[in-house]
């Protein structure tokens, strides 16, 4: 809750008290101030996207560990730049035609468990998914959700890639996924959109054999809230990055920066691709690349620490209330975000939790708790995007909420 006017009060348009976490449909998280400085010194001068890309492909290459990277809109817009590139590889036939995949292999083996709703990335493209396994953690009937042999089994002709979605919830490894698709020759995309912190990640998934790997640049590394990055073999990142940049005007001048583009690996100049309509600007790009820059310096402990601080306030100060029973999870691992779960008991509390949740909606500022629990009879409350003074306003909306 700044002091300064807010722009959307302003024209009465209500702010949002952010206990949901990073979720796009409450904005996500705030922008670190360094990256909006960069966004406004890039405003003021004209650049070649192309050569703002290929910086940006160099330090996404040196702090995830691969051989390129690209700036995309978002890391789902990084999804369906990765099965474009996988699909079409330099063959601008193929790239024109997008998202029609006739005379392409166009199928994306996922496990079932991994499958969530930003497929629609994949299929935007055009890409076909072919669901393998059960859908379910640990669904009798199986050792895991899906047995490698089922990944195998799936692939075939069509088959342009495998894709692996990383979370919290996932016990499958990445490298025995790697193993088989590698030895049919096909590249594996990586979904780690939200896997960040710890930093760690940036670079594991590359190490573990990933060909291209999609994180958020609006989630935890608060870069601008539309930009993403894909890391990963350079001659996809090439191929995404020619069917998401601006062409040019006379093919006798293309001349992509060779570091991003090998202009010799391609049949001349490209046409506007299919990622023409997901454009990231300079202001994006810069704001991206100054967030990366801030990102990998930080230390994980300390910031997930004082997100952790702030979930246990908020839990003891919702502990002596009548009808809540707030609880931490990860409570002893101080690497692990903890975020509160408070249960409501509907007869004590005279609300049920679905009831709350809307209740505190309605109020100006708006507050969005977590409401995945909320058939339940619970609450969530994930404290990264709170001050700490949001966070005794929201225990105060709370309690006012109760019947
Ligand atoms: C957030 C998220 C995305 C989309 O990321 P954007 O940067 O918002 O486009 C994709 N996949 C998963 C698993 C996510 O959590």
């Amino acid at each position: 809750m700044p002091d300064e006017p807010s722009v959307y009060g302003e024209r009465g348009i209500p702010t949002v008290i952010n206990a949901v976490g990073t979720h796009t449909r409450v904005s996500g998280s705030l922008i670190r101030e360094g990256a909006v400085e960069a966004m406004v010194r890039a405003s003021r001068e004209f650049v070649h996207l192309a050569d703002l890309q290929a910086y940006a492909s160099g330090l996404i290459a040196e702090v995830t560990g691969a051989e390129a990277g690209l700036v995309t809109d978002g890391a789902a817009a990084g999804l369906t730049m990765s099965a474009a590139a996988c699909m079409a590889g330099n063959d601008y036939a193929i790239m024109n035609r997008l998202p029609h995949t006739e005379g392409a292999a166009n199928e994306i083996v996922i496990p079932r468990a991994h499958r969530n709703q930003y497929e629609v990335a994949f299929r935007a493209a055009g890409a076909e998914l072919v669901g393998v396994g059960l859908n379910k953690l640990g669904a009798p009937g199986g050792r895991e959700d899906v047995e490698p042999w089922e990944i195998e089994n799936a692939i075939g002709d069509a088959t342009a890639a495998v894709a692996y979605v990383d979370g919290p919830e996932n016990r499958l490894a990445l490298p025995e996924v790697v193993e088989i698709a590698h030895a049919n020759d096909l590249p594996v995309i990586v979904d780690a959109a939200a896997e960040l912190p710890p930093t760690s990640n940036l670079t594991r998934y590359v190490e573990e054999g990933a060909d291209l790997v999609a994180f958020s640049g609006g989630k935890s590394i608060r870069g601008p809230q539309a930009s993403g990055i894909i890391a990963g073999r350079k001659d996809l990142i090439a191929s995404a990055a020619v069917q998401m940049l601006p062409s040019g005007v006379d093919a006798a001048v293309w001349d992509p920066p060779a570091e991003l583009i090998d202009a010799d690996d391609f049949p001349g100049m490209p046409r506007h691709g299919i990622g023409r309509p997901m454009k990231v600007g300079k202001e994006e790009l810069m704001g991206l690349v100054r967030a990366l820059e801030l990102f990998v310096e930080e230390d994980d402990r300390e910031v997930v620490g004082e997100w952790n601080a702030r979930a246990r306030h908020v839990a003891e100060s919702l502990a002596g209330v009548e009808g809540l029973d707030p609880e931490l999870t990860n409570p002893n691992d101080p690497d692990a975000k903890s975020s509160v779960v408070v249960g409501v008991d509907e007869e004590r509390a005279g609300v049920s939790a679905l009831e709350l949740v809307r209740a505190l909606h309605a109020e100006d500022p708006r507050v969005f708790v977590g409401e995945s629990r909320v058939h339940q009879g619970a609450f969530t409350v994930d404290t990264q995007n709170l001050t700490d003074d949001e966070a005794d306003y929201l225990v105060d909306r709370v309690r006012a909420n109760l019947g």
